[in-house]
């Protein structure tokens, strides 16, 4: 019996009552690694031998009678920005290719808690800039529905590896749809939370006052009980919330009875795949028939959270890549004099798309731009948020397609930069207003490629999100349906 195409809550089951060991599931999975891997290339960094020695001592607890925890002795893997002790940590950069962190992320000493096995790290675009993964200083990822496409991004890696097979579950980071977007295009649950409720200490940052982390699972159930995992107020992060934790996992519950939901008309536009479209509206037909209720709303400013986004985020880039000076962290490249070491180093390590970020960013910060750019941005950016504001005072949840296509091939938009900013006009607005959301597989495209439905909350709203999610899931069977990758699925 093949084990790696089970989400961790059924896997949980099995090692609690001994029907399997975390070794035989953990070689499992990397049998599948095995297999797929070389097509699908989802990993920067795997740590076999740790992971193997993780599962043997988990097995030992289980022998010896101790209760074990939700994710003890399931293999998952982690976003290669998120600080891992003693295990490289490269955000996919030539500029960090060696960098081993002291210390770990705080979402990884709540993770570690668990005793999970871990099987490393995955790949992803640069410092988390792009949506395809194409921006890796290393190599592509590829979807495991369709190995010529991209799997998304920025955490592709993570979303690659879930929906193959090659990880139960993963961590990702979302600081425009990072999360989502790549969810989407690979057919896996991807949940952003709501900024603050996850802490930001040990991830590096790309835009601080956008960036979260999350997690990239089979189907709610295991969305839920990460997040109980990785939630919480953490001193080391002076954003995170203080708003104690609920338990996620009572969310579980199948009602969308009353549950009113808001379709923003500025969403659902031309220039959409128009199977995108039929698939996420069929969907929302599909929680009206449950007894939600379903009303069409506005949120006016939607248009220009591209260019919000945009100037923000390259902003925050260009002050938080400060850091990758030849000196500090990282590699070097050395010159002459001090000036042109540093200059050496950022011009050959970072990649084209980073280096673009980082000169927009600069730009609108400096004297004389600052005005018409960055601040006038910030004040676009109060817009956004209002606009949501305003909406939730009369909806519970407001549902829209995750991006507008399913995932395109490898290549196709690498050269048209402001295309490839385009894809994100249905998450960014979320990361500007700080709200959670959650991408969920909803269907498939003529070409078979998985289609997400995205459900944007209330501030803090994560509960009200895994229970219509959770609902919807278990009116369908999307969920359950695993990439072919070529007639290796087992
Ligand atoms: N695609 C967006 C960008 O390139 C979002 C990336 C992210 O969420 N990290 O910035």
């Amino acid at each position: 019996m093949r084990l790696y195409n089970k989400p961790a809550h059924v896997l949980h089951d099995m090692l609690v009552s001994g029907e399997i060991t975390s070794v035989q599931l953990t070689q499992d999975v990397l049998a599948r690694i095995d297999e797929v891997e070389g097509d699908v290339r989802a990993y920067l960094t795997l740590t076999r031998d740790e992971a193997l020695a993780q599962a043997k001592a988990v097995d030992a607890k289980i022998a010896a009678g101790e209760p074990i925890s939700f994710l003890e002795g399931i293999p998952g893997a982690i976003k290669d920005n998120i600080c891992t002790k003693g295990v490289k940590t490269t955000c996919a950069s030539k500029i960090l290719e060696h960098f081993v962190p002291p210390y770990d992320a705080t979402v990884m000493t709540k993770i570690n808690k668990e005793n999970p096995v871990i099987l490393g790290k995955t790949n992803m675009d640069e410092f988390a800039m792009g949506g395809s993964t194409e921006n890796s200083g290393f190599f592509p990822t590829h979807n495991p529905w369709n190995t010529e496409c991209v799997p998304g991004g920025s955490s592709g890696g993570s979303a690659a590896a879930v929906a193959a097979g090659t990880a139960i579950w993963a961590i990702g980071s979302d600081t425009g749809g990072s999360i989502r977007q790549p969810a989407s295009f690979c057919g896996v649950v991807g949940m952003k939370p709501t900024y603050g409720r996850v802490s930001r200490y040990g991830l590096v940052a790309y835009a601080s006052s956008l960036d979260q982390i999350g997690p990239l699972t089979r189907d709610v159930t295991d969305c839920a009980h990460l997040l109980n995992i990785i939630s919480g107020h953490d001193e080391m992060d002076s954003t995170s919330s203080d708003v104690p934790v609920p338990d996620y996992t009572k969310s579980l519950v199948s009602d969308v009875k009353g549950l009113k939901i808001g379709l923003p008309r500025e969403y659902f536009v031309k220039g959409m795949d128009p199977e995108v479209e039929k698939t996420v509206r069929a969907a929302i037909d599909q929680f009206r028939s449950m007894g939600a209720e379903v009303v069409d709303i506005s949120l006016p400013h939607t248009d220009y959270a591209i260019s919000t986004y945009y100037l923000i985020a390259p902003a925050e880039a260009a002050t938080n890549l400060e850091r990758y000076d030849g000196v500090s962290y990282g590699e070097r490249v050395d010159g002459e004099d001090l000036v042109e070491m540093m200059t050496n180093t950022r011009s050959e390590l970072f990649g084209e798309e980073v280096k673009r970020r980082i000169i927009i960013g600069n730009y609108a910060l400096s004297a004389g731009y600052y005005d018409a750019y960055y601040l006038k941005a910030m004040k676009v950016r109060t817009l956004v948020q209002q606009d949501f504001t305003v909406a939730f005072r009369d909806v519970d949840v407001i549902m829209a397609p995750t991006a507008p296509t399913p995932a395109y091939k490898i290549g196709a938009m690498i050269d048209d930069p402001l295309q490839m900013y385009l894809q994100d006009a249905c998450t960014v607005p979320v990361n500007l207003a700080g709200l959670p959301g959650i991408s969920i597989p909803c269907g498939f495209s003529s070409q078979n490629m998985p289609i997400g439905l995205q459900i944007i909350g209330k501030p803090l709203g994560e509960e009200t999100l895994l229970r219509a999610a959770y609902t919807y899931e278990q009116s369908q069977n999307f969920h359950q349906q695993m990439a072919n990758l070529g007639g290796k699925e087992a």
